[in-house]
């Protein structure tokens, strides 16, 4: 079939091609894919294969998601076991055990005092989960007038209309723009290609840009400031790593003014920047981080709200018979994702995988720092197994050298994720060296090739 016609077949074996009219596919540009579409039919440990039969060795884990990599029959087994045992219950006004013990085994691998999880199911649920806890505490807790929120240039908080507020991304914003939150504004964010470019880990360049934040409470009064939401290292905007003392310079300012502090973990929990939450690799505790994607490796839409224990109990008010907080989602906890999350914990512990995150970020670093000297390249970032590899813009416009990059890639048999002229890197944790050396290399030769 040719790639764009339509089939009467109700069931397509998953090598004929589809037809590509109906689906508007998410932040996609639509026209461009479907003159041209990647499809991927299946997925096995480090590889994905095309629908024409390709193996795509795949270096961003889906979308971040998949750290476990891919085709695990431990997730796949449970994920069965459950949907046969019990497909789907609510948790409002009523529970299911596998949610509790979820909820449980979360709790021993977050930060201290962490020990409270709301369930949702993305990424961008999280997100406004997490802003509307922090307007829920403050008016639990007699400071009503704490309704403002601080984002960050260039954070991605998903899609959502508070997310997309307290996002930086202008893009995602601007079409938008008459209807976002009220009473939000942004720091700075920490890019510095100036000073630190090709930095390895965490810059010495830039902790004072916290600072602003101590401008914004006086401007506006710490006492009408809800929450400061950041991305302890920003993954969509094209891997921005924190400056050495930033994120502890938040806390202290945050502390200080009774303000909460919520990390945006989506992409970096799970074993990402080579510790279980980027909390714990760089010490900094918030007060409340947001989850999804390798929650259950991408297997089943889920998120995760934690919580530390003084918020959750001051919003436990009133009497006992009242809802404490007007919010969830029919598949808050959903028994299945649920499932797949627990099988996904016991492979990232059997496996100590956060940990391999961490052995491999020093091969993982040299491997990407080698491409430092090809042509246009004027930025390479990392930390665990996450690297950002950034290029000047061509004369065709910003975005066209990432992307050209991106599609040689592709073709050539490596899947890597361009945001403009940046390239991330971040691949399952359960990457091998040989494997970091073919991802590096098809990179190469796609930026020599796209020149
Ligand atoms: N927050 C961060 C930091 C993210 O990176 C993302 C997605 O990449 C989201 C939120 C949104 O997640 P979702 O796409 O699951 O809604």
């Amino acid at each position: 079939l040719p790639l764009n016609s339509s089939s009467d077949a109700s069931h397509q074996s998953s090598t004929e091609h589809p037809s590509l009219e109906h689906f508007w596919m998410p932040f996609t540009a639509n026209r461009q894919f479907k003159a041209n579409p990647r499809l991927l039919t299946k997925a096995e440990g480090m590889y994905y294969t095309d629908i024409d039969g390709n193996k795509v060795l795949d270096a961003t884990a889906g979308l971040w998601c998949c750290n476990a990599g891919h085709g695990r029959k431990e997730i796949s087994e449970a994920v069965s076991k459950q949907i046969k045992e019990m497909d789907y219950a609510p948790s409002f006004q009523m529970g299911h055990p596998i949610a509790f013990e979820l909820a449980e085994r979360l709790v021993e691998l977050s930060p201290e005092g962490l020990n409270k999880v709301f369930f949702t199911n993305s990424g961008s649920e999280s997100v406004d989960t997490a802003l509307k806890m922090a307007l829920c505490y403050h008016r639990a807790n007699g400071q009503a007038s704490r309704t403002r929120f601080i984002g960050r240039e260039m954070g991605y908080h998903g899609v959502g209309f508070g997310g997309i507020s307290v996002g930086g991304l202008s893009n995602n914003r601007k079409a938008f723009s008459g209807q976002l939150l009220q009473g939000v504004d942004h720091l700075p964010h920490t890019l510095d290609i100036q000073n630190a470019a090709f930095t390895r880990g965490l810059s010495h360049f830039g902790a004072e840009k916290a600072e602003v934040l101590e401008q914004l409470v006086t401007l506006h009064g710490a006492e009408n400031i809800a929450a400061v939401i950041v991305e302890p290292m920003s993954g969509s905007a094209g891997v921005i790593l924190p400056p050495q003392g930033y994120l502890k310079r938040l806390r202290e300012i945050t502390k200080k003014h009774g303000i909460l502090l919520i990390f945006d973990e989506v992409i970096t929990a799970f074993g990402r920047v080579g510790a279980a939450f980027a909390s714990q690799r760089w010490g900094v505790i918030p007060d409340i981080i947001t989850t999804a994607k390798a929650i259950n490796n991408g297997a089943i839409p889920m998120g995760a709200v934690f919580v530390q224990d003084f918020i959750h109990d001051t919003c436990m008010q009133g009497s006992n018979e009242l809802i404490e907080f007007f919010h969830g989602y029919t598949y808050s906890g959903h028994p299945v994702a649920a499932a797949a999350a627990l099988a996904t914990l016991s492979i990232y512990e059997n496996e100590q995988l956060f940990e391999r995150s961490f052995e491999l970020e020093r091969y993982f670093e040299d491997a990407v720092h080698s491409l430092k000297g090809l042509p246009n390249v004027i930025d390479i970032r990392n930390t665990g197994l996450v690297a950002g590899i950034q290029f000047s813009p061509n004369a065709q416009g910003a975005g066209k050298r990432g992307y050209g990059v991106f599609e040689h890639c592709f073709r050539h048999g490596t899947l890597v994720r361009a945001t403009g002229d940046i390239i991330a890197m971040s691949p399952p944790l359960i990457v091998d060296k040989r494997e970091i050396d073919q991802m590096v290399n098809s990179l190469s030769d796609a930026i020599n090739a796209v020149g």
